[in-house]
């Protein structure tokens, strides 16, 4: 199921607005699964990045669901079974496929990567040692590390490159993305755990 997050539907959970989302991520001895719990979408029809957010809720056998653009546009989606690492979206057209098939992988476009775990190391938190075989939501990490880092606001850094036409992302990956760029511009002093 796919919907758009509108403040009144609600998940299984009870959730119901952009901020309540982002993805889950299974922290092993030395690797880490994501779980990816919202996306934007493009439609190849228009070309814009559709209004609002959107809610993967549930995949059967990588099916999701469809939704509409104000185009008139059906956004047809489908995501890697079992944990959401990446979505494909086609856009059709009465019932006629129209333009490219996109790819969004979540790893690269949410920069919950290899990359990331390891930017986190080069200011001193540890994602494999705080977390050990733990499950935690993105969420979780942001609380963590903007007590840890004593960072009151993260800068949103509005030039991001996202990629195949999407301008905006949801909330929660804004920041963390946001946050990575402070690390790496060097806006963040090193987290010192022994102090
Ligand atoms: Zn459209």
């Amino acid at each position: 199921m796919i919907w758009k997050v509108n403040n009144i539907q609600q998940d299984f959970k009870g959730r119901s607005q952009e901020v309540d989302f982002g993805a889950e991520l299974y922290i092993r001895n030395n690797s880490v699964s994501i779980d990816v719990e919202i996306t934007p979408l493009f439609c190849s029809h228009c070309m814009n990045q559709l209004d609002g957010m959107f809610v993967i809720e549930g995949t059967r056998y990588g099916h999701v669901g469809e939704v509409f653009c104000k185009c008139g546009a059906k956004i047809n989606c489908v995501a890697s079974d079992n944990l959401v690492q990446w979505i494909d979206s086609s856009t059709y057209i009465n019932n006629q496929e129209y333009g490219i098939k996109r790819h969004f992988d979540f790893k690269e476009s949410y920069r919950l990567n290899d990359t990331s775990w390891g930017l986190l190391n080069s200011i001193g938190f540890d994602i494999y040692k705080e977390y050990s075989n733990q499950k935690i939501n993105l969420s979780k990490l942001l609380f963590d590390l903007k007590l840890k880092l004593n960072i009151e606001h993260i800068k949103n850094h509005t030039n991001t490159k996202k990629g195949l036409g999407i301008n905006k992302l949801p909330a929660i990956i804004t920041d963390w993305v946001s946050l990575l760029e402070m690390i790496e511009k060097k806006e963040i002093t090193p987290y010192n755990s022994g102090s």
